[in-house]
């Protein structure tokens, strides 16, 4: 997953980016996967508002399947 975001991510955010590009998360199956990036996912949605916005904002010009990996 390649999701460049221009926030300050805060320790929760550093650890689960950590799990969701470890090797382990690479190779797991495409349900652990979407789990793992809803769990981020909602994390944004609470704690950096402002982060999703500019995501839902930017998501139309961008090429989902290969960068944005929350919405499979
Ligand atoms: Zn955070």
């Amino acid at each position: 997953m390649k999701l460049y975001l221009d926030f300050e991510p805060c320790k929760e955010c550093n650890v689960m980016m950590n799990e969701l590009s470890s090797p382990e998360m690479l190779f797991a199956d495409a349900k652990k996967r979407a789990d793992e990036s809803a769990k981020f996912l909602r994390h944004l949605t609470y704690n950096h508002n402002e982060v999703v916005q500019a995501v839902m904002e930017d998501l139309p010009k961008q090429k989902r399947d290969q960068e944005f990996d929350f919405f499979k």
